[in-house]
């Protein structure tokens, strides 16, 4: 969020001294979802930015919450999050996954994956430390990691016709002495990849040989397409001691304003978690958390039928950006397709393509170098979101067209 310098009336506490933002977090400024989106509102147009659904979710999933609102669910609920959700995340874990997670000690709830995240990494990192990770990446991965005081150290995932690679010498290359953890987001955002089970299995035999831990974002582990297999590395051989796997509610069930989030994960390193995540919230969404438990518990078809409908809009604003003409990157799985747009911009300017776009055909799209340590790496690359009705992506795709004329 942005915030005013000073206001009129505040004590100015800082006048002169020195600037009130921490010298770690001074880097990273307002997150680009908040400025995209508000010129998004400020010139009306359809917004492909911020990775949010446009259709509520299932209904025994907003009844249950409703239910929960009236039946007197509104005060704190326990420190690890309450019971019946803590159950129903460890049987979706075995259901899905064939993970097995004890719900009263490995199962702790959090506000959204944000927060899972935050307290992995502020619960188990000293300053100094280094995390590998792929990059683009997340932008909450990069200011956690930095108030921490650890260092981000990345490693690139390259655009290619077949999707984006990571070269193998890159990540050995990256890991030293003070390499502490491994994090790891499969399905990814921005790029769409789901990291292959040979991938994975290369990554976690690195974690084993250098005995790092291994924290893992699978928010979008129901959103994957063309039968492609999600992969959770704990359920890797000599994985589950070392890993502390995070996921939500919100891209599972259109909740993302609710903030339900979970991480399991072998008693000592999720206490650690715990350590730094009971500081922050305490607890959160009383009522939302007995709704969450309903979705997870929802039948198959659920979460093929929502897969399903993913993979449509995706095809449709994938053949609509290759006849705007850029060179478009296939999309696996999430929210998200990803452009090189070179073609219709031959300066290659992410940022400045991205201004200008909800001015001149009414569409908003977020620029890639935002999610690089380097930007220069992603500087030509552009993400657009699927996750709105077949006929707002329609009007996009008709907007998107008109480009390459
Ligand atoms: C949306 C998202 C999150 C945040 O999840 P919340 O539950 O809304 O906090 C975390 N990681 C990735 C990769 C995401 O896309």
């Amino acid at each position: 969020m942005s915030l005013p310098r000073s206001s009129p009336g505040a004590t100015n506490y800082d006048h002169g001294v020195r600037d009130p933002l921490n010298s770690r977090l001074a880097p990273f400024g307002t997150t680009i979802f908040a400025t995209m989106s508000a010129l998004a509102v400020e010139t009306g147009a359809i917004n492909l930015g911020q990775g949010f659904p446009d259709t509520d979710g299932p209904s025994e999933v907003l009844d249950a919450a409703v239910n929960a609102i009236r039946s007197g669910q509104n005060q704190y609920p326990p420190g690890l999050g309450v019971p019946e959700l803590r159950h129903a995340v460890a049987e979706h874990q075995r259901r899905f996954w064939g993970l097995e997670f004890d719900p009263d000690t490995e199962v702790l709830i959090t506000a959204g994956a944000t927060e899972a995240l935050a307290g992995a990494l502020l619960g188990t990192l000293e300053p100094g430390d280094e995390v590998v990770v792929f990059e683009p990446m997340y932008d909450s991965y990069q200011a956690c990691i930095a108030l921490s005081g650890a260092k981000v150290v990345p490693v690139l995932l390259r655009p290619t016709p077949d999707g984006y690679r990571f070269d193998e010498d890159e990540l050995l290359a990256a890991i030293s002495p003070k390499t502490r953890s491994i994090l790891l987001n499969t399905p990814h955002n921005p790029t769409g990849k789901v990291f292959t089970r040979d991938e994975i299995t290369f990554i976690s035999s690195l974690a084993i040989e250098h005995d790092l831990m291994v924290i893992t974002d699978e928010v979008y582990e129901h959103l994957i397409f063309d039968g492609r297999e999600h992969v959770s590395m704990a359920g890797l051989p000599g994985m589950r001691e070392r890993t502390l796997t995070i996921s939500s509610g919100g891209k599972t069930f259109n909740t993302t304003g609710w903030k339900i989030g979970w991480i399991c994960g072998p008693r000592e390193l999720l206490r650690a978690a715990m350590s730094a995540k009971q500081f922050l919230t305490y607890v959160n969404g009383a009522p939302f958390q007995p709704a969450i438990a309903a979705g997870l518990r929802l039948g198959d078809d659920y979460f093929t039928r929502l897969a399903d409908g993913l993979a449509d809009t995706r095809n449709r604003l994938g053949e609509g950006l290759r006849a705007a003409g850029f060179n478009v990157f296939p999309s696996e799985a999430t929210y998200f397709t990803t452009v090189d747009i070179t073609p219709l911009r031959p300066d290659g300017d992410g940022v400045a393509f991205c201004t200008e776009l909800p001015h001149k055909i009414g569409v908003v799209a977020i620029p890639n170098q935002v999610f690089y340590v380097n930007p220069e790496h992603g500087r030509n690359l552009v993400r657009f979101a699927c996750c709105k009705r077949p006929e707002v992506i329609d009007a996009a795709v008709d907007r998107l067209v008109t480009l390459a004329a």
